[in-house]
């Protein structure tokens, strides 16, 4: 099938879109997979978010307690060492602890303090012997002496006293808290030990109000938009964000500011909501009781609890764990077991993450909660800043590789394809693609040119076997055909005119059926070279097939220019040089050619119809005189039509024994028959009788001659039976026999066989030959006519004279007749030359022993000249016509003897 050159594509196929488009997938799922991923962590990232941003908040309401306590617990420290170092100097403890306790840096939070010694220890008639002040409303400091009254408590078995006893020198202890009965206010109390001479002499407090504390914590926690708060060992509340809700309802006392607070799971007892908080900070705080009676804090425990009618054993345990391992309740930021969730706070009205911690010198614990949208937030914010960074780099990564793609793909193969796609419109087939590039494309163009060279040369190779006769080397009917084609459109387009010379070789057939192919073959490449010769270069030579060549020549066109000149003189030159006999293998032979020439011009129709004018010429040139030529005319193309016709008619008469015989008497000088010619006789449906001269070439050339020879030697053979039947003998009947015939192999095989078959004698039988038979080779011929004569068969030569039989060769063939042709008798009465012809002929056969006998008598003349020759036989119409086979037996029984007159004189 023929490559369509037809080829687009469409906007979609082009390799940027579909890359673009691979890119973009990429993208799209590269950002999918990231979404799907960043929505699957999304939780976790919430909750690292949350947690980091929870502990930062914690860290810093721990970093701002720890603060404030510290200076509490310095102040207190130091309140301490000034009580031991002075307490003998009333006047100057007193001043100093005032200064101390007014210290302007802690005044936000501390409202007061206090030295207590032990029973009699400062004072040896005192038991209680207390120092305290604490702030007014005004925030003046006032003494007060109500624990040193000998009607009260004393101080000595209060919770915040008793466990000082225990402490290190340094080391202070936080209370719970409570409503300080003075300033009124809700407070907490920082106690340090005052050890003198490594006894312990009593104990120093500052009290520290929790409305400070509160504000801490929220200033502390604001940023994270969260809340705090603290409870203290016992889970009593020392700041809460609503003081309402984290009060006592009812008290007896009217405070200034809001009763006690409650603890927390007081508070979770009326607030479900607060329960995460309380059972956390429960869980967290509660120490495991030790029941084991050494253990120390067991043992601290019951002292504390035995010596203070505020404290129960249970809370007993806790400050003494509180005290024995200070670092025991810490936990650190990294510590998760104490961060928990709550579903819906409070009073962010939302889910929150808390985290409780303990304040290891106060023991208590800070809780923090912040909102957990916070952290959705932050951790929404931070994937859609990541998908968005990822869009972004993904956008330009496409954008690169497509500009990258462009540069390095795109374009190349665009520019390969332009200059391949140039190189096609122009129609530079042969030309190849520029290698400009060092990459692939250079490789895949340099490969394509070294394809393109390849292809090149087997078209080459192709073309020349396609196109070339690979014998002579001369352009083939393709070939001549695309020439005349070119030519004819020249001269359609130009008004020029052009002609063909369509040339046969005579009986090339019989040369190469009889010397073989090889002999065949060489002269046709002689035959080329003595072709060439005769051309001009513009002419072009060609072979059509076998022995059938063609020149193509430019005419000259002008008027009066005789357009019959070059032909006519390169026809004639072209058989001149066929004059001299061609040498092959060591042998010479002959052979002419018969020349037809066909102009073509504006007019001509198309090359067929040139083809077939200058074949009819031709053939019209083979039918006049075989080695001339002619030139068409519009008579032969019917000629050649009816050639064709009758080729097709001849086989079917041939397959229907349409075809008859007639025998024509060959009568002796006693006017006896002793012998017939038997000559094929056609007689068409509409054309009537129809001459051998005319059919039999045609037979020759469509080798329809090998049949019909077949069916004349049958026939005959039969028919001599038939005659031999009635009583009638013939010494022999002579059968025309084609040169084609008598170059078959197996020609003399199969004539046996007939004979044989039909049962007759073989001696009956003469062949007639042409001397166109023997001229060629005449030594093989002489083989096989002394194989006929050997099988019985005898041989004459027809139509002697007009070949050029030499002598020399005529004397080494061992044959039974020779006939005269029918040229020379003729004239033989008129024409001296003939005459003389004809006896030279007669003498010459009979010093070889053949018997000699003259066709085409006519006249009684003729018979009695030829008689006076010494011709021993005679044929023609002036004894009989060829008779159809059942006038034989009359005429032969009707044959009366003549008298010659033998008065002839040459
Ligand atoms: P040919 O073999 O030379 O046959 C003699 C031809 O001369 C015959 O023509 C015959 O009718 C004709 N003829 C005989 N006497 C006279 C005469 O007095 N005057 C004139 N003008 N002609 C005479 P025909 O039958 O037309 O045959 C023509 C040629 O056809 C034969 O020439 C022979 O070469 C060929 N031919 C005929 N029959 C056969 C055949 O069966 N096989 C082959 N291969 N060729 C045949
Ligand atoms: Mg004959
Ligand atoms: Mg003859």
């Amino acid at each position: 099938m023929p490559y369509s050159y037809e080829f687009r594509i469409k906007w979609y196929q082009r390799l940027r879109v579909k890359a673009l488009a691979f890119f973009v997938l990429l993208a799209i799922s590269i950002i999918g997979v990231t979404t799907i991923t960043m929505n699957v962590l999304s939780e976790e990232i919430t909750r690292h978010t949350a947690y980091e941003k929870l502990s930062h908040s914690q860290q810093r309401v721990m970093t701002g307690l720890s603060d404030s306590t510290k200076i509490a617990a310095t102040l207190a420290n130091a309140m301490a060492s000034v009580a031991v170092n002075t307490h003998e100097d009333e006047a100057l403890l007193r001043s100093t602890l005032i200064q101390l306790i007014n210290n302007t840096e802690s005044s936000s939070l501390v409202i007061g303090g206090g030295v207590w010694p032990e029973p009699f220890r400062f004072d040896s008639t005192k038991e209680r012997n207390s120092y305290f002040w604490s702030r007014d409303k005004r925030g003046e400091l006032i003494f007060y002496d109500d624990y040193n009254q000998d009607d009260g408590n004393g101080y000595h078995r209060e919770e915040w006293y008793v466990p000082s006893e225990y402490l290190h020198s340094g080391q202070v202890f936080w209370s719970k808290s409570y409503v300080d009965p003075h300033s009124l206010q809700s407070m907490v109390t920082v106690t340090s030990p005052m050890i003198s001479s490594g006894q312990y002499i009593g104990a120093t407090t500052i009290d520290l109000k929790l409305s400070g504390l509160h504000q801490l914590l929220e200033d502390s926690t604001k940023r994270f938009n969260g809340y705090a708060f603290a409870v203290d060992r016992i889970g009593h509340l020392l700041s809460f964000p609503d003081d309402k809700i984290a009060r006592a309802q009812t008290t007896k006392v009217k405070l200034e500011y809001g009763p006690p607070f409650v603890t927390i799971t007081e508070l979770a007892q009326k607030h479900t909501q607060f329960r995460p908080f309380s059972s956390h900070i429960q869980q967290n705080h509660t120490p495991t009781p030790s029941t084991a009676e050494n253990d120390k804090v067991y043992i601290l425990g019951k002292k504390i609890a035995e010596k203070s009618y505020q404290v129960n054993f249970n809370e007993a345990l806790i400050i003494a764990n509180n005290i024995i391992n200070p670092d025991k309740a810490l936990n650190t930021k990294d510590d998760l077991k104490h961060v928990f969730s709550i579903d819906n706070d409070y009073f962010l009205k939302e889910p929150a993450l808390a985290i409780t911690t303990t304040m290891p010198s106060t023991g208590w614990q800070i809780i923090t909660v912040i909102p957990l949208s916070e952290a959705i937030k932050t951790s929404n914010q931070l994937i859609a800043t990541l998908n968005l960074s990822i869009a972004i780099i993904m956008l330009i990564a496409i954008i690169l590789a497509s500009l990258l793609l462009k540069r390095i793909y795109a374009n190349p193969l665009k520019e390969l394809m332009n200059n391949l796609k140039d190189n096609i419109d122009k129609d530079n087939v042969d030309s190849f693609i520029k290698v400009k590039h060092t990459s692939e494309f250079g490789e895949l163009a340099h490969w394509f040119n070294q394809r393109t060279n390849e292809l090149l040369a087997t078209q080459e190779q192709v073309n020349s076997l396609a196109f070339y006769d690979p014998l002579t080397g001369l352009p083939n009917r393709k070939m001549l055909k695309i020439h005349i084609d070119k030519k004819l459109a020249s001269a359609q387009k130009n008004k020029t005119c052009g002609a063909i010379i369509y040339l046969d070789l005579d009986h090339f057939k019989i040369i190469n059926d009889s010397l073989g192919h090889d002999i065949g073959d060489q002269l046709l490449i002689e035959f080329r070279k003595r072709l060439d010769a005769c051309l001009r270069k513009e002419d072009m030579a060609g072979r059509l097939g076998g022995d059938e060549f063609i020149v193509v020549l430019s005419v000259p066109n002008f008027k009066n220019h005789d357009k019959t000149k070059v032909p006519s003189a390169i026809a004639q030159q072209i058989l001149s040089s066929l004059a001299e006999p061609f040498s092959l293998a060591g042998n010479s032979y002959h052979i002419t050619a018969s020349i037809g020439i066909a102009f073509f011009d504006e007019h001509s129709k198309n090359t067929e119809e040139i083809l077939k004018y200058a074949d009819s010429a031709m053939y019209n040139s083979k039918s006049n005189s075989r080695g001339g030529f002619c030139f068409f005319e519009t008579g032969m193309q019917i000629k050649a039509d009816k050639r064709l016709r009758i080729e097709k008619e001849l086989r079917h008469a041939i397959n229907n024994n349409e075809l008859s015989l007639a025998y024509q008497p060959q009568i002796t000088h006693d006017n006896k028959c002793p012998s017939l010619e038997a000559l094929v006789r056609w007689i068409h449906p509409q054309d009537g009788y129809i001459s051998p001269l005319d059919f039999i070439s045609i037979a020759e050339e469509s080798m329809l001659i090998l049949p019909l020879g077949d069916w004349v030697v049958t026939n005959v053979c039969q028919q001599i039976k038939t005659w031999e039947n009635q009583g009638i003998i013939f010494d022999h009947v002579s059968i025309n026999i084609s040169p084609i015939q008598f170059q078959q192999v197996d020609f003399i095989h199969k004539l046996s066989h007939i004979i044989k078959e039909v049962g007759v004698r073989p001696e009956k039988i003469m062949i007639e030959l042409t001397e166109g038979v023997i001229i060629n080779n005449p030594d093989r011929i002489a083989g096989k006519i002394v194989r006929l004569r050997n099988a019985g068969i005898r041989v004459s030569i027809d139509d002697f004279g007009t070949g050029y039989s030499s002598l020399n060769y005529l004397k080494k063939l061992p044959l039974d007749e020779l006939k005269i042709d029918r040229s020379f008798i003729q004239e033989i009465t008129k024409n001296h030359a003939d005459a003389v012809i004809t006896e030279t002929i007669i003498n010459m056969a009979k010093s070889f022993g053949y018997s000699v006998i003259a066709e085409g008598v006519e006249e009684a003349e003729q018979r009695d000249l030829l008689i006076a020759k010494g011709c021993n036989y005679f044929q023609g119409f002036f004894f009989s016509k060829p008779l159809p086979p059942d006038d034989i037996p009359t005429y032969v029984k009707n044959l009366e003897p003549f008298i010659t007159k033998n008065t002839y004189d040459i």
